[in-house]
């Protein structure tokens, strides 16, 4: 049988104690599953439910406190793990995080794209059409002599997320990258993201607070207080309002406009009311059955 492309064994991480006796409770508590190699997968959760933690560890940034995570079937959490194999999963799964500002290190945009490449010891040439190609991969090649402090906040994100192209990983996380952004960058940073996923197959884990996002995942995972909630498409995930709910998020505008209609005796057929289009869709056909009218 193939191996997934990530697969997470009973994974627990606890930050220490910082002195403190008492034990904390972990931060990511038993978390199994399996993560197909070109998924568009968000992951929702209230603050401090463990996602960026869940994140750190896919990426070796944190090691587990116990469990296994197996990156097409090798154990990657292994004492046998050198310095190399770990540098070769951190350019697999890239992470993209919150600050664009705290991600950009150079004076020019095109040497902060080739900063990870750099190190990868690449020929010139080779290093010029990463750094090419991820510019035009995230439509910034106009951009490429610009100092970063010029661009908006959208536009840095986007240099961010060449820098990680540039490293080509199978891979890309992103922790709330689109929470600092005007509606106009966020969109932006979606649409990449989607781009990335669809044409280059790369898998992408959208970490996120706007559920407008979230729905527009292939899979959503909830999280709280270190475990998942939930696993399963946009459609069963928000059709679980006690879950959502007592996870401490909210439920689709739209998907409590149209309980509210149910509820006001207009009769909606059942379906998906994750998205503002499906919504229009569910009472079109009510309003097409007289039932508004
Ligand atoms: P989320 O990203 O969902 O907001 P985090 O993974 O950041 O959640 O945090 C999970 C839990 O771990 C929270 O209780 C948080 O306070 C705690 N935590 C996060 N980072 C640290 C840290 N560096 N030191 C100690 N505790 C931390
Ligand atoms: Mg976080």
């Amino acid at each position: 049988m193939k191996e997934p492309f990530i697969r997470v064994e009973n994974l627990s991480y606890s930050y220490g104690d910082g002195g403190n006796e008492k034990p904390k409770h972990p931060a990511v508590s038993g978390i199994s599953l399996e993560i197909g190699e070109g998924e568009y997968l968000a992951v929702i959760g209230r603050n401090g439910s463990g996602k960026s933690t869940f994140a750190k560890l896919l990426n070796l940034i944190l090691d587990p406190t116990d469990g296994k995570i197996y990156i097409s079937g090798k154990d990657v959490t292994s004492p046998d793990m050198t310095d190399e194999d770990v540098y070769a999963v951190r350019r697999d799964i890239g992470m993209v995080f919150q600050n664009p500002d705290n991600q950009l290190v150079a004076t020019v945009v095109e040497d902060d794209v080739a900063f990870g490449p750099e190190n990868l010891g690449l020929p010139r040439e080779e290093l010029r059409k990463r750094v090419d190609d991820a510019l035009a991969a995230v439509g910034m090649t106009e951009f490429a002599g610009y100092e970063p402090h010029r661009l908006s906040g959208g536009q840095k994100q986007r240099v961010a997320i060449a820098g990680i192209i540039a490293m080509l990983p199978r891979c890309i996380i992103f922790d709330e990258s689109t929470a600092m952004l005007d509606p106009i960058g966020r969109r932006d940073t979606v649409e990449m993201m989607e781009k990335l996923n669809r044409e280059k197959g790369i898998t992408v884990i959208t970490i996120t607070h706007y559920m407008d996002e979230a729905v527009r995942a292939d899979r959503v995972i909830v999280m709280d207080n270190g475990r998942v909630l939930a696993d399963g498409t946009p459609k069963q995930v928000y059709s679980d309002r006690e879950l959502i709910l007592s996870a401490g998020l909210e439920l689709p505008q739209c998907a409590t406009l149209v309980d509210r209609l149910r509820t006001a005796g207009v009769n909606i057929p059942d379906g998906d009311s994750t998205t503002p289009e499906k919504c229009a869709e569910l009472i079109a056909s009510a309003l097409k059955g007289g039932e508004l009218s």
